[in-house]
């Protein structure tokens, strides 16, 4: 994957300047102990032009993760939402992943920043995933317990647990890992939120041990759309191996059905399911050709 060439430009503490022209420093405490916060967001060329899909809600986390772990955030939001927009028209891209980070200057000592950039680029990113299932396998990485890290915090440094756990499983031949938390229920997955389906019914894991997700967040919006019955709650991996269907959400996995867990096989052809509904009914939204907007 190309992320940027001599032409790229980036958003850089309030100016726009070339990718290969860009510097970081090498002695910086977000290299050196993780501690930044990023974001991922998407735009979607739409009929109304390319829009960023929740982009005031991605901003909002990004602060909010920089709070929590107490990195300063000295940024109007409406101002990065509309910076995002000029670097998407300047890189002439449509269909893209935009990546915000809040990251920190040069310090080897182990107390929170009193400054800190923000840089944010995108590239071009393929629309919509399409139908593909995933096989997956419960990792042996627990997530972080909260306690040790903020998980609601996308922070940097918590996504070497989830390299560790996609590595794992990509080399046990799975397509990608689920984590359980402290407690062995249900968490995640390393870059998204999972759905079960049984009985007709739908259930996450709530809050509380999980990133929060925005696309979480409205999977449960929709879900109340299409009056589809949502129960958060933990869930175990017994749960998980008695379901009828299950699948895996975020903002670049969008909605990716799972075709087994370990052994275990979904039983419910995937377009039969609830969340093929959804995965429907997300497109439709992200690519605003329905009025769902209103609604949620
Ligand atoms: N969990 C983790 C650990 C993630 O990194 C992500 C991706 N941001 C998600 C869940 C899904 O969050 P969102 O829907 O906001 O992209």
């Amino acid at each position: 994957m190309e992320y940027y060439n001599s032409n790229t430009t980036i958003y850089i503490n309030g100016k726009f300047e070339k990718a290969v022209d860009s510097k970081t420093d090498l002695y910086g405490q977000s290299l050196h102990y993780g501690y930044a916060v990023f974001e991922g967001i998407r735009a979607y060329r739409t009929h109304n032009g390319t829009r960023i899909f929740k982009a005031r809600e991605h901003f909002e986390r990004l602060k909010r993760s920089a709070e929590l772990v107490h990195i300063p955030f000295t940024w109007d939001i409406d101002d990065l939402i509309k910076q995002t927009y000029k670097l998407l028209e300047l890189n002439n891209v449509k269909d893209a992943y935009i990546r915000p980070l809040i990251y920190c200057p040069p310090a080897m000592t182990l107390v929170a920043a009193q400054e800190s950039s923000i840089m944010i680029c995108a590239w071009e990113w393929e629309a919509y995933s399409g139908n593909k299932l995933l096989k997956v396998g419960v990792s042996s990485y627990e997530r972080p317990n909260p306690k040790s890290t903020p998980v609601e915090a996308k922070v940097s440094g918590n996504y070497v647990n989830s390299i560790l756990a996609s590595t794992e499983a990509r080399s046990k031949g799975y397509d990608e890992a689920l984590l359980l938390d402290m407690h062995g229920n249900i968490a995640e997955a390393p870059g998204a939120n999972i759905f079960i389906e049984k009985k007709g019914r739908l259930y996450t894991p709530p809050l509380g041990n999980i990133l929060a997700g925005i696309t979480r967040a409205t999977i449960i919006k929709l879900c109340g759309v299409l009056e589809i019955d949502l129960i958060e709650k933990h869930l175990t991996v017994k749960d998980l191996k008695h379901a009828d269907s299950a699948f895996f959400c975020g903002t670049a996995t969008e909605i990716i059905g799972l075709a087994s867990v370990d052994e275990y096989k979904f039983p419910l052809t995937w377009t039969e399911s609830a969340g093929s509904t959804l995965q429907r009914a997300y497109k439709c939204l992200v690519l605003e050709k329905q009025d769902y907007e209103v609604i949620i």
